[in-house]
């Protein structure tokens, strides 16, 4: 596997890579890999001759007091996983490479209405706007022909699905931007870069959020208009140690309206909850 981690590397690496008419996937990500990132890097594989993997913490896209600083870094570990996965290239940039005059200096932003709006857009302002635009420029520089990303961030999904048609990035977007299912640990919580956060006590109260999810759906696909449902999730939540929900809601699974009940069109159920200083987030599907 090569390393690159400035444009001129990436770019060589990638032509080279291309050689004789191979096609590439990229799979985006901020490191501090775990079992969900490789499932994302295997997808790849599988539909690609050639995977790229970035690792980049964006500034950008994390909130005044959110954990930029603290998010873990770990590259000489990340990169043997990805050799272990048959990554053929890791984009590593330098955030100077990146943002050449400092994040601050950048003055282009992609912001993409509607799908934005709502969860973790409105309690994370400026979030999907610093997601948006990285990975716009993420797309331009490796030019893949499909790229990877999990259930996991089905908002981030959403926003970066709209984007690309709305840019034509990675034309035709809609067969060629991949959502992979959430990959979970056995006990049913997401996985997450911020679940080492947890300490051993919030982490087994965690596992209440996919727990409390199932039931709501449960009773949701049982005819249960959504609002009681999810009440109950949040008091399941705030009963377990958490200490605030920032959203429990049903959504239309493609336009991320909210719902109020089940109707035909796919639906999904999403949440953001805080325990013990960290912000988890789960999605489900219901219907
Ligand atoms: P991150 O490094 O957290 O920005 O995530 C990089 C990519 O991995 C994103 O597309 C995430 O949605 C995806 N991802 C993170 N956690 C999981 C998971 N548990 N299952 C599947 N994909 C995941």
């Amino acid at each position: 596997m090569q390393t690159a981690t400035t444009l001129d590397m990436l770019r060589k690496s990638v032509a080279a890579l291309r050689g004789d008419g191979s096609n590439i996937a990229l799979v985006p990500t901020m490191g501090a890999l775990h079992e969900g990132h490789l499932t994302l890097m295997r997808a790849a594989r599988d539909h690609c001759d050639h995977v790229v993997a970035s690792i980049f913490v964006n500034p950008t896209q994390f909130g005044e007091g959110e954990d930029l600083d603290a998010y873990p870094r770990q590259l000489a570990e990340d990169s043997a996983m990805l050799e272990g996965e048959g990554v053929s290239l890791l984009w590593a940039p330098a955030p100077e490479a990146m943002y050449p005059g400092g994040p601050k200096d950048f003055a282009t932003s992609i912001s993409v209405s509607g799908v934005s709006a709502g969860f973790c857009g409105a309690d994370r302002p400026g979030h999907f706007d610093g997601v948006a635009t990285v990975v716009c420029k993420l797309f331009n520089q490796v030019q893949p022909d499909m790229a990877f990303f999990g259930e996991k961030d089905w908002q981030q999904l959403a926003v970066i699905r709209t984007m690309a048609r709305d840019l034509d990035l990675i034309a035709p977007h809609v067969e060629r931007i991949i959502g992979v299912p959430t990959v979970r640990e056995a006990d049913g919580l997401a996985m997450s870069s911020r679940n080492r956060y947890l300490s051993d006590s919030d982490r087994t109260a965690a596992t209440t959020l996919p727990r409390a999810m199932k039931e709501a759906i449960a009773r949701i696909e049982n005819g249960e208009e959504a609002a009681p449902s999810l009440a109950a999730l949040q008091d399941a939540l705030l009963g377990a140690g958490f200490s605030s929900v920032d959203y429990a809601a049903m959504a239309d699974a493609m336009s991320l309206a909210p719902l109020t009940k089940l109707a035909d069109a796919p639906a999904r159920l999403l949440v953001a909850a805080r325990i013990g200083g960290t912000r988890l987030i789960d999605n489900m599907g219901i219907g």
